[in-house]
């Protein structure tokens, strides 16, 4: 730390905000007779889904949880070909591998970094079943190109909506746009339940598997059983499920942070306005570009830097701000590349992946935490 650094805190990239009223929504929980597969499940289930318009919504713990989930309800398995991001989480490209199927990465398009229906178009092949775009950031992907895509082709598609929960494309809520929408409620998302994740669909069939898949394969429904029923305790396992499920505990503060979402989202993009007005007339930097068809929530700000990437990062986390990188293309990871993906297979991520920094963003954020980021960064880049 140098001298001049006169910053005591160190200010993170992202970060809950949780009050009293979400404390007492778990204590509440807590007091009573359910602790998991409880009423607050349905309860947050059902809210979810009426703020996305969705018809049906299951609640699990995580978003790799749903992702896997969806992955699965999808049919996804040996020799299945899944096309998505290299800009996303691992995650993303792991629920493929979790079935068996191999992810394959398309290229993004190098305004929006979402990923570009044209790359997808040119993957497409007759073992390709489905198809995983991620929200970059908080805005919606080009859902009609992507779904046209996947009409023609007889795909499923899985939005990867964890960064973009109250999005909005051509005036339409994320959750209802593809066959199946994953969100996330880590806690550096917009809203959280510790650890937590949901999968929206219109589909039936998708719903029940789903629900299936979260308790190891396990039905009660007698209506479901393929034999006869034993009595009244009688359950059957039908397929390899898992324990996915979520608790009443991180439901009630889900349920609770939801209330809050709107807010959050308004105090998301009054901070990214403010930092559009700084930055967007500047040479060295690259402001994120909204396509008009979307509305973003704004789970991350990202800016390109015309200048070194590297001593720029290094500069901000001297002065105590907790930039990030959003994010390493998932093949560069040995894992990937052990399994034979190389490097240069995506030229416009790799591209973009070589400038971009992602500066604070959270509704907890301080406006004079915002304008020290943005006097920061107008600093580092001068030396
Ligand atoms: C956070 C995130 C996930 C994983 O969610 P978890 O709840 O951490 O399991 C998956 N994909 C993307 C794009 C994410 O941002």
């Amino acid at each position: 730390m140098t001298e001049e650094n006169s910053y005591e805190d160190f200010l993170p990239y992202a970060c809950q905000s949780l009050d009293e009223k979400d404390i007492a929504a778990v204590t509440e929980v807590l007091k009573g007779d359910w602790l998991t597969t409880g009423p607050k499940i349905n309860e947050f289930e059902q809210a979810v889904a009426d703020y996305c318009g969705a018809e049906y919504a299951v609640a699990v713990s995580s978003g790799t949880a749903a992702l896997h989930a969806a992955c699965f309800a999808a049919g996804i398995g040996e020799e299945d070909e899944v096309i998505t991001t290299p800009l996303t989480f691992a995650a993303t490209a792991n629920s493929v591998l979790y079935c068996g199927g191999k992810p394959v990465f398309a290229d993004v398009d190098p305004q929006t970094y979402n990923l570009s229906p044209g790359a997808v178009r040119e993957k497409v092949n007759e073992n390709t079943k489905a198809v995983i775009p991620v929200d970059y950031t908080g805005q919606p992907v080009n859902m009609d190109a992507i779904n046209e895509i996947a009409a023609e082709n007889d795909l499923v598609v899985i939005e990867d909506a964890c960064h973009a929960i109250g999005a909005e494309y051509k005036g339409q809520k994320v959750g209802s746009l593809a066959d199946m929408a994953v969100f996330s409620f880590h806690p550096v998302k917009h809203i959280t339940s510790g650890e937590g994740g949901m999968v929206l669909t219109d589909n039936e069939e998708y719903y029940k598997k789903l629900k299936q898949f979260r308790t190891h394969g396990i039905t009660k429904a007698e209506e479901e059983f393929t034999g006869d029923s034993h009595g009244p305790w009688f359950y059957e396992q039908q397929f390899l499920g898992y324990n996915y499920r979520m608790t009443d505990i991180q439901a009630a503060l889900g349920l609770s942070q939801l209330n809050k979402l709107d807010q959050f989202i308004a105090r998301r993009r009054e901070i990214v306005r403010e930092y559009n007005r700084a930055f967007s007339d500047m040479d060295e930097i690259i402001t994120p570009y909204q396509h008009p068809d979307t509305d973003s929530s704004w789970h991350l700000y990202v800016i390109q830097v015309k200048v070194d990437r590297k001593e720029m990062f290094n500069c901000l986390l001297e002065h105590n701000i907790g930039a990030n990188v959003h994010y390493i293309p998932v093949y560069y990871h040995p894992y990937y590349l052990n399994q034979g993906y190389e490097k240069g297979i995506c030229p416009e991520a790799e591209k973009i992946y070589n400038k971009i920094i992602t500066l604070p963003l959270f509704p907890a954020i301080k406006d004079e935490d915002v304008e020290r980021v943005i006097e920061t960064v107008k600093k580092c880049l001068q030396t």
